[in-house]
């Protein structure tokens, strides 16, 4: 045998693992697509939630007025994007109150926002970061520790055309409570697009081609392609850490175990001893 190319077979090892990841990422995409995702609107009484959800949807499904309190329960309407079936909900604004109605609303709000796949917190431009929303993201944050949630918050900076030069220094105090943030008017429609962006690339959709996958692994596949790119991790150390040849193959021979259990090719016991003991690989 000619002596082995390491540099070649690295190689080799990483645009394998780099097929391996762009296989796992699909499953991500079949997930989605047939779950689709939630997405909760929280945020204090007038933020505009409800117009946001209404001109997300291209819709009057949420009743919009300037008297605070007015959505007492979750409003729900469907979005697509980039093919994803997506869920909005309209929340109660969540804030301290007596009212017995808007108290049931307020607690269905928290619950709905620790149930969903993404948050959306929004406040409003013209006001400002308040008191009221520190407590509510105190609330979010608190609640998402109590349950050991890692769902992803957005902040959506509402009524942008109200104070177009908005001075983002109160929005950077926060910045790490946030996965992203995005300026809207829920209004005309600005910034929707860009909520969108923000939603894909949290997801992980953003790497998505604009007219969809033509392919995506399932449960099963998924699981040997884990596998598989656990051996490959497992193989590169060993060529890393200079082990013996022979530790290598323990890990080449899962991931092809693994790949033949996806591709349908049988790799037996038998033909793998054959191919090893040709090569007297550890003697
Ligand atoms: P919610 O209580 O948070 O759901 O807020 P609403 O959607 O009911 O909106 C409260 C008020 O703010 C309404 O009068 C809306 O027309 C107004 N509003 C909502 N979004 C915007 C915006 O982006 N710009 C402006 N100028 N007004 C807005």
């Amino acid at each position: 045998m000619p002596p082995l190319d390491l540099n070649l077979t690295m190689d080799k090892i990483h645009s394998m693992s780099q097929d391996v990841e762009n296989a796992l990422e699909t499953a991500n995409y079949d997930k989605l697509l047939n779950s689709g995702l939630q997405i909760a609107i929280v945020g204090r009484p007038n933020v505009g939630k409800s117009s946001l959800l209404n001109a997300w949807s291209k819709s009057e499904r949420a009743i919009v007025t300037e008297i605070a309190g007015t959505t007492r329960d979750v409003v729900e309407a469907s979005v697509t994007v980039r093919g994803i079936p997506v869920t909005l909900l309209d929340t109660a604004g969540i804030r301290e109150t007596d009212d017995i109605v808007e108290k049931i609303g307020v607690e269905r709000s928290e619950a709905v926002a620790m149930g969903a796949d993404v948050i959306i917190m929004t406040v409003s431009a013209l006001d400002g970061w308040t008191l009221e929303d520190t407590k509510l993201l105190d609330t979010i944050q608190f609640k998402k520790k109590s349950i050991g949630s890692s769902t992803p918050v957005i902040l959506v900076v509402n009524k942008i055309d109200c104070a177009p030069s908005v001075c983002t220094d109160w929005v950077d105090r926060d910045r790490n409570a946030f996965s992203k943030q995005v300026f809207t008017c829920a209004v005309t429609g600005q910034g929707i697009p860009d909520l969108e962006a923000a939603i894909l690339e949290i997801v992980g959709l953003n790497r998505i081609p604009a007219g969809g996958r033509r392919w995506t692994v399932n449960q099963r596949q998924c699981e040997q392609l884990v596998r598989t790119k656990e051996a490959l991790v497992r193989l590169k150390s060993s060529i890393e850490e200079e082990m013996p040849l022979d530790f290598w193959t323990i890990d080449l021979r899962e991931a092809a175990l693994a790949l033949g259990q996806i591709s349908g090719e049988d790799i037996s016991e038998e033909v793998l001893s054959d191919i090893f003991s040709k090569f007297c690989i550890g003697k």
